[in-house]
């Protein structure tokens, strides 16, 4: 199968903005296991920002563009090192693509990015891909961002022709309200399909580090639906979960693409 996995910050790294070696650890060791059982993988990860924080000792995410500029570069490198390191440990070759708004929106650019994708997997390297944020910034009068990686990932997943697209976050999956500040909020295990209701649902937080929330979820799934791929958020504290997913089993919420003659 070819499946999309999409790692945030929260899994990533600590609140610190320092990296969260056991769960990278794990989460590598699972993607190593799942590529040796024959599944195709691209991961998309979150981070660059966030472990340039923890490696520059900012004090928090930066508010200004040319310091979340510098700490991206600094984290972008910092993230494929460690990559680079976990899955050589498996022998595992990773590949770094980074993107803009206008690698995806351009359709020559976009065809360029599909090709280098699809070229990666026949080699069985696996690709990494994460915003450009060094230099996607909105401040120079033409809106070059994405934004955030779930719709990015929902991007690539189109890109990629995958099958499967796997939100790995620090939330059990979509609940009837917000499990942190509803005890009665329930996981909703499958859904078919974005209601005004499911959106309303949707709150728009993100956590400290990270830029993503419920909302930009229900868009990644919109946008995965939309080209026939499942969607499955689930939570990245215990990276196993990916076995089961690959599986076909129940974990998290589950958004079932749209299939021909559906
Ligand atoms: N591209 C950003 C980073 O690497 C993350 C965006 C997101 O959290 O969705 O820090």
């Amino acid at each position: 199968m070819k499946i999309v996995v999409k790692v945030g910050t929260s899994t990533l790294a600590h609140p610190t903005g320092r990296l969260n070696i056991r769960g990278v650890e794990k989460l590598v060791k699972v993607l190593s296991d799942l590529k040796n059982a024959g599944h195709q993988l691209v991961l998309v990860s979150s981070g660059a920002i966030g472990m340039g924080v923890g490696k520059l000792n900012l004090p928090g995410r930066p508010a200004d563009m040319p310091t979340k500029q510098a700490a991206a570069a600094v984290g972008q490198c910092e993230l494929m090192y460690t990559y680079d390191k976990l899955f050589g440990a498996y022998n595992h070759t990773v590949a770094q693509l980074l993107l803009t708004a206008e690698d995806v929106n351009f359709p020559q650019r976009r065809q360029n990015f599909e090709n280098a994708v699809r070229r990666l997997l026949e080699l069985n390297a696996l690709p990494i891909v994460n915003e450009n944020d060094a230099v996607a910034t909105d401040e120079v009068g033409v809106s070059t961002t994405i934004g955030e990686n779930d719709t990015l990932s929902a991007i690539v997943a189109q890109c990629a022709g995958a099958e499967l697209l796997i939100l790995l976050s620090d939330i059990d999956g979509l609940y009837t309200a917000d499990p942190h500040q509803d005890d009665h909020a329930a996981l909703i295990p499958e859904v078919r399909e974005i209601t005004p209701e499911l959106r309303a649902l949707a709150g728009a937080a993100g956590t400290a580090l990270g830029t993503g929330g419920m909302a930009t979820k229900l868009r990644a799934a919109e946008i995965a639906m939309a080209g026939g791929c499942d969607m499955v958020i689930a939570n990245g504290r215990s990276p196993e979960v990916l076995y089961d997913i690959a599986a076909g089993r129940h974990t998290g919420t589950r958004f079932i693409g749209r299939r021909e003659g559906a």
